[in-house]
C-alpha cells in the first residue's frame, strides 16, 4: 500500500486508510462524490508539496488528483484562454506557456505542485500571483454535491489565500477543484518583478536547467533567486514534486543569515484533518523573500 511519504515532497507520512487516484475528470467526480458521502474523513492531494503528513497516515480517503489535459479555448485577438485539468503539474504548464510565447504566469515558474492547488493559496512569486490570470475554477462542492464553475470574483483570492483555505472566522469551501481556466496574453512581456534594489539574474543562468527561452528568463532568474533565498532545509534527494522543476538545481543549504526564524503564532489546523501545513510549521517555514 502506498505511503503518503511517497506522495509528498517532504517524504514523510504513513499509510492512509484508503488512497484513490483519479486520472480522468469523470473518475475524479465519481471518486470524490463517493468520498464525500462516506462516513469517514477525506482529503484532496495534489502534488503533495505543501503538506506534512502524519506517520500514522490518514484515517480516511485520500483523493489523489492526477488528471491531465490543457484545452485551448476560443479567445479574442491577442489573448489566450486555457482550461487546465487540476492534476497538471504547475511548472509544466508554465513551461508550455513560455514556450508558446504566452505571458501571464511566467514568473511563477519553479513553483512545485499541481494546477488545482494553485488557486487554493493563490500562489505567487516575484510580484506575480495566479489571481491575475485565473478566470474561473471548476469545483465539486462537498457540502452541496454541486459541480460549479466559480468565477474569479467569488474565489476570495488574496495574499496566499482563497475561499478554499479556512480563514480566521470563515470556514473553507470544501470540495475538489477539477480544472482552472486562465486568461493569458498572446505575446507580451515577461513580468517577473524584482524586489527594489536587487540585481537582475546573472548571464550564467542561461545555462541553468530552468532556462527556456532567450527572451524570457523567469525560470532561470527564479532559480537564481531561490538559491539566494533558499527556503529548503538540506535534503539529500530532490523532493518528489520538484524533480521536473528548475529548482531541482537550486536545493541549497541556506546560509546562516537566511535560515528560517520562528515568527511565533499558533499553527492552525485543517478542521477535517490533523495534518499541519508545511507553510505553517514554524520550524520549516522559509523567510519571506521580498518577491513572494
Ligand atoms: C520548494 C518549494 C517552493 C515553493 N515556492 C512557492 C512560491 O514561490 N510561491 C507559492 O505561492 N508557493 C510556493 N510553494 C508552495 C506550493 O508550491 C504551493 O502551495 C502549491 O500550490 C502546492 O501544490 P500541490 O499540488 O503540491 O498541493 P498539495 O501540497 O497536494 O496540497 C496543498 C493544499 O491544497 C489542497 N488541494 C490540492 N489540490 C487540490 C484540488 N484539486 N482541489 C482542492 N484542493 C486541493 C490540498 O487539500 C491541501 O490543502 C513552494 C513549495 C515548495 C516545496
Amino acid at each position: 500500500m502506498t505511503k503518503l511519504s511517497e506522495l509528498t515532497t517532504m517524504q514523510v507520512g504513513g499509510t492512509p486508510a484508503r488512497l484513490v487516484e483519479a486520472t480522468t475528470h469523470d473518475e475524479l467526480l465519481t471518486l470524490a462524490r463517493e468520498a464525500f458521502v462516506a462516513e469517514e474523513p477525506w482529503f484532496v492531494l495534489g502534488g503533495g508539496s505543501n503538506l506534512v503528513a502524519s506517520d500514522e497516515g490518514f484515517p480516511g480517503t485520500v483523493i489523489h488528483v492526477a488528471t491531465r489535459g490543457v484545452d485551448v479555448l476560443d479567445a479574442a485577438e491577442g489573448e489566450v484562454r486555457l482550461r487546465v485539468a487540476a492534476g497538471e503539474p504547475w511548472d509544466e504548464l508554465v513551461a508550455l506557456t513560455v514556450s508558446r510565447g504566452w505571458s501571464g504566469i511566467e514568473a511563477l515558474s519553479g513553483i512545485p505542485g499541481s494546477v488545482g492547488a494553485a488557486p487554493v493559496q493563490n500562489i505567487g512569486a516575484y510580484g506575480q500571483e495566479v489571481s491575475e490570470t485565473v478566470v474561473s475554477v471548476d469545483f465539486l462542492d462537498a457540502d452541496t454535491a454541486e459541480f460549479l464553475r466559480i468565477p474569479r470574483a467569488n474565489l476570495g483570492l488574496d495574499y496566499r489565500t482563497s475561499v478554499f483555505k479556512p480563514g480566521l472566522t470563515d470556514p473553507a469551501r470544501l470540495g475538489v477543484i477539477t480544472a482552472v481556466e486562465f486568461l493569458l496574453a498572446d505575446g507580451g512581456e515577461c513580468r517577473p518583478r524584482w524586489p527594489s534594489g536587487s540585481s537582475p539574474p546573472p548571464s550564467t543562468c542561461r545555462s541553468a536547467p530552468g532556462w527556456r527561452s532567450p527572451t524570457c528568463a523567469p525560470a532561470c532568474s527564479t532559480c537564481a533567486r531561490r538559491k539566494e533565498w533558499s527556503s529548503i532545509l538540506p535534503i539529500a534527494t530532490p523532493p518528489r514534486a520538484a524533480r521536473s522543476s528548475p529548482i531541482r538545481s537550486c536545493l541549497a543549504k541556506p546560509s546562516k543569515e537566511s535560515r528560517p526564524t520562528h515568527r511565533g503564532g499558533r499553527p492552525r489546523r485543517n478542521r477535517r484533518i490533523a495534518w499541519s501545513r508545511w507553510a505553517r510549521n514554524p520550524r520549516l517555514r522559509p523567510p519571506s523573500p521580498p518577491g513572494r
